[in-house]
């Protein structure tokens, strides 16, 4: 399906889905009756007129493995995202590396007596077959580089060889240095960065029932300004969850996690990660799932091991182009926590 026919296809369902929303809210003035939908970042109503200014997006970002499924405005696509989604990037990057995965690669210094605290420069990478390779970068301080690359000592192959056999020892360089984990990243917009693609995919999944959910306005704040600290908590739940996880699901047990847990993979080139954020639901007090999650699963040292029930309905059973089902999210939470 070409771009242009797959952004009117969901233009369409997207404007259905608003417009069924509209008819089942009481109040008249909280949205337009016109055809168009909304921005799911900036909350702009975009009608036929302004379709030009609507993007396709990737969510997850198209580097992290996503699809583009939803519609975005032009401004919210540009500015919103990019800074983000790159420090998601290197946070998995930094993953693969440390864990030694194949086809990860980071940009990094390299460090022993010879370089000093500033390091050379050097790119170290895992081949597809799990060897190390280190390209050590051109632009380096020449003195500092071969500074290091002579630093090396010669180490026998197996223990030291008879006197009488000197000349023809096995002999290997050995060249010793650390490196560290780059400290460029920001694990919290990274982290606010799971936020967003989790909200992207509740509106994905949802619609306008989850943009315009009670607490909506503090997720979007959050995610606009993300080196903010408007939720200063944990949103995520860690689980070794199953291929049935990933979309929407309820939490339905213990019932201080009620809230809408999006579980989502993220792929990189050596791995994939799958990750599970919290976003409130439609009650007033649910905004604190935040404080809760703190206060439950963040005890002490490590993280405490909590069963969670969910209810998995809106991913399995829910379809966004049903017809006149829009408000189906709405009252399928007031219907499990009555
Ligand atoms: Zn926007």
């Amino acid at each position: 399906m070409s771009k242009k026919v797959k952004k009117r296809i969901l233009f369409d369902i997207y404007s259905n889905n608003l417009l069924d929303f509209k008819k089942n809210l009481k109040s008249d003035n909280i949205v337009p009756t016109e055809f168009g939908l909304y921005c799911p970042l900036c909350t702009q109503h975009y009608n036929e007129n302004r379709y030009e200014e609507l993007t396709l997006e990737h969510n997850p970002p198209s580097s992290l493995g996503g699809k583009d499924n939803i519609l975005t405005c032009k401004n919210c696509n540009n500015s919103a995202g990019s800074k983000i989604d790159s420090e998601i990037l290197l946070a998995l990057n930094e993953f693969d590396i440390m864990g030694f995965k194949p086809n990860a690669s980071i940009k990094t210094q390299l460090r022993n007596e010879s370089t000093g605290e500033k390091g050379v420069n050097a790119i170290v990478s895992i081949g597809s077959e799990g060897g190390f390779k280190i390209n050590i970068s051109p632009a380096n301080n020449p003195v500092v580089k071969d500074a290091f690359l002579n630093s090396f000592e010669y180490e026998y192959i197996s223990g030291l060889p008879l006197i009488s056999n000197f000349e023809s020892a096995d002999l290997r360089k050995k060249l010793s240095f650390e490196f560290r984990k780059p400290n460029r990243r920001n694990e919290r917009i990274a982290s606010i960065g799971l936020l967003k693609i989790a909200y992207l995919i509740g509106f994905e999944k949802l619609g306008h029932a989850f943009l315009f959910g009670e607490h909506m306005e503090v997720i979007r704040s959050q995610i606009k300004h993300p080196e903010k600290e408007i939720i200063n908590k944990p949103f995520w739940i860690h689980n070794n969850y199953t291929d049935d996880f990933l979309g929407v699901n309820v939490i339905t047990k213990p019932k201080e996690l009620k809230s809408f847990l999006i579980v989502f993979d993220l792929q990189t080139k050596s791995d994939s990660y799958r990750v599970g954020i919290c976003i409130p639901g439609y009650d007033e007090n649910d905004m604190n799932i935040y404080e809760n999650i703190e206060n439950i699963l963040c005890q002490g040292e490590g993280e405490v091991e909590v069963e969670i029930e969910t209810n998995g309905y809106l991913t399995k059973e829910f379809n966004i182009k049903d017809k006149e089902k829009s408000f189906l999210p709405i009252t399928f939470w007031q219907e499990i926590f009555k």
